[in-house]
C-alpha cells in the first residue's frame, strides 16, 4: 500500500468539500486558486460550480495550474416518469460527458438515479425495478457515446438511504453487475482501464460485508475508476450534509484503501465532505489545510 505519511501526492479535493462556506457560494476559481497555493494536484469538480464559472474559464485554469481531475461530478440521474425526462436525462448526460472530455477528467461518476420525482418530494411511483431498468438502458445508451470519446463511466454505488431519491444503484455488487452486463470482459481483454467501472466511496460502501470481495472482484477487471474518502459519525444527524472528516468517525479507511490498492487503483483519494453545520461553516482554508493533515494521518 502506498505511503501517504510524508506528502498529499495522491489528495484529491472533490469542490463540494469547500462549496459554501458559512452560506456563502465560493466560486469555483478561488477553490483552485487555493488548492493550487497548497500544492494540491487534483480536484473534482461538480458541475453546478463549473456552470457558474463558465466551463472555458475552468478548462483554462485547469490548465494553468496543471490539475489533474480525478472525476467529474456528475452525470446520472436516468430515471423518469415519461419520454421526454428519459429524454432530457439522455441529452443532459451527452453535455456531462462532453465537459468531462473537455476537462480531461479521470472519469464520469455517475449517480444514477431513483424513483422520478422522489428527489423534488414527490415520486411518480413506487417501482423501484422499472428505475433499474431505467438505470441499466440509460447507462447502455451513455456507454456507446462514452466509448466514442474514451471517457470512463464510473458507477457510483450510493448507500441504501438514498435508493428512492439519489440512486437506486445501492452496493458495489449491484454495480459490478451492471458493468458485467453492459461491458463484458473477456479473458484476452483484461488490460487498460475499462470503459464502465465503479467509483468507490466509503461513506457510501464502507458497512457492507461484501466490500472486501466486491472491490477484489472489481480489480480482476480493472474496475476501480475513482475512491471517494470521508468519515461516517456516530451520530449522524444529517442523511446528506452530516459527513465526517477523515479519522472523526468509524470507518476503518486504512483497511479499505488498502483493498482497493490490492485490486490495482493507483489513482487519487479523493476527499468528498458534505458538511452543513461544521466544515462548511469553516474558512476554506482551515478546511483544506485539514483535509491534508487527515489525508497523511487518517487516509
Ligand atoms: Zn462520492
Amino acid at each position: 500500500m502506498r505511503d501517504f505519511s510524508a506528502d498529499h501526492r495522491w489528495l484529491s479535493i472533490n469542490t463540494a468539500t469547500v462549496r459554501k462556506q458559512r452560506g456563502i457560494d465560493l466560486p469555483l476559481p478561488d477553490i483552485l486558486e487555493a488548492c493550487a497555493q497548497r500544492g494540491i494536484r487534483a480536484i473534482s469538480p461538480w458541475r453546478d460550480q463549473v456552470h457558474a464559472a463558465g466551463l472555458a474559464t475552468i478548462s483554462k485554469l485547469v490548465k494553468t495550474h496543471g490539475f489533474e481531475l480525478s472525476g467529474y461530478c456528475r452525470g446520472g440521474m436516468f430515471p423518469a416518469a415519461d419520454a421526454a425526462g428519459l429524454k432530457a436525462a439522455r441529452d443532459d448526460n451527452r453535455r456531462a460527458l462532453d465537459e468531462a472530455c473537455e476537462l480531461n477528467a479521470a472519469c464520469l461518476v455517475l449517480v444514477v438515479g431513483g424513483l422520478p420525482g422522489a428527489l423534488a418530494g414527490q415520486a411518480a411511483h413506487k417501482d423501484i425495478a422499472l428505475a433499474r431498468s431505467q438505470v441499466t438502458d440509460g447507462i447502455a445508451e451513455l456507454l456507446e457515446y462514452a466509448r466514442a470519446q474514451a471517457m470512463p463511466l464510473a458507477i457510483e454505488p450510493l448507500h441504501p438511504m438514498y435508493a428512492a431519491d439519489r440512486a437506486c444503484i445501492n452496493t458495489l455488487e449491484q454495480a459490478l453487475d451492471v458493468c458485467d452486463l453492459l461491458d463484458p470482459v473477456s479473458a484476452a481483454s483484461t488490460a487498460g482501464p475499462r470503459a464502465l467501472g465503479v467509483a468507490v466511496d466509503i461513506y457510501h460502501t464502507w458497512w457492507d460485508p461484501k466490500l472486501q470481495a466486491q472491490i477484489a472482484r472489481a480489480g480482476e477487471q480493472q474496475r476501480v475508476l475513482a475512491f471517494h474518502v470521508c468519515d461516517w459519525l456516530t451520530p449522524t444527524t444529517d442523511l446528506l450534509n452530516d459527513r465526517g472528516m477523515m479519522g472523526d468517525g468509524v470507518i476503518d479507511i486504512p483497511r479499505i484503501r488498502g483493498w482497493v490498492e490490492d485490486a490495482g487503483f493507483a489513482g487519487y483519494s479523493e476527499v468528498e465532505i458534505f458538511s452543513t453545520q461544521n466544515w462548511w461553516q469553516r474558512d476554506c482554508a482551515e478546511v483544506l489545510d485539514t483535509c491534508m493533515a487527515r489525508h497523511r494521518s487518517a487516509v
